[in-house]
């Protein structure tokens, strides 16, 4: 068995989302914490499941009333991790895993140091942009410069983390990530 917080970062477009699918599938016990988003949803995306959705203003007020473990501004959007999604599993022991972006690792490094973190990168800059192109979702084209730019500087941040899993095959990057995470979350 699995216990504690599990940080999964790296560049939008690496597959941390997949990987992470992929995990639980393999950790049948390891809980998503769902975030919360002021971004619209894309197709196929539920609320709830996905993320939470929410407008401007109530993202403000969970702000003001401390109810953010981490949030960041990506891609002129805002996310953030609802204390909520994390306090009572921790309690009961139940792992989870929380897939952000790097500002938000950086804070929950500082907040939470316990927990563990792996930045996922791209077998190549050219990979992760023939991915975001490849995911076809309008905003993300909209803003593909913007994405870009953030990732070459996410990218760069790599070295703050003592794991990186390179997502080059699917399969070898979730074994990888599957023995980190039994070998320190215990
Ligand atoms: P997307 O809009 O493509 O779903 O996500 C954009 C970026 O925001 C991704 O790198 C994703 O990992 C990150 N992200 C998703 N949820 C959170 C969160 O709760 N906090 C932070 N800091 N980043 C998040």
């Amino acid at each position: 068995m699995v216990s504690g917080v599990l940080v999964v970062t790296g560049p939008s477009g690496v597959g941390k989302g997949t990987l992470i699918e992929n995990l639980r599938q393999r950790v049948p016990e390891l809980e998503l914490s769902v975030s919360a988003t002021t971004r619209k949803p894309r197709p196929g995306e539920t609320h709830g499941v996905d993320y939470w959705f929410l407008p401007d203003e109530e993202f403000d007020r969970r702000v003001a009333d401390g109810e953010f473990v981490e949030h960041a501004a990506y891609s002129g959007r805002r996310y953030g991790t609802l204390r909520s999604e994390l306090t009572e599993r921790v309690e009961r022991g139940v792992p989870v895993v929380l897939e952000i972006e790097l500002q938000g690792a950086r804070q929950v490094r500082a907040t939470m140091p316990e927990a563990l973190q792996i930045f996922i990168a791209p077998p190549s800059f050219e990979a992760l942009r023939t991915r975001l192109v490849g995911r076809g979702d309008p905003e993300t084209l909209q803003h593909l410069d913007a994405r870009l730019q953030t990732a070459r500087e996410e990218l760069a941040a790599q070295d703050e983390f003592a794991e990186v899993v390179v997502n080059d095959r699917l399969e070898d990057a979730v074994v990888r990530l599957e023995e980190i995470m039994r070998g320190a979350m215990r």
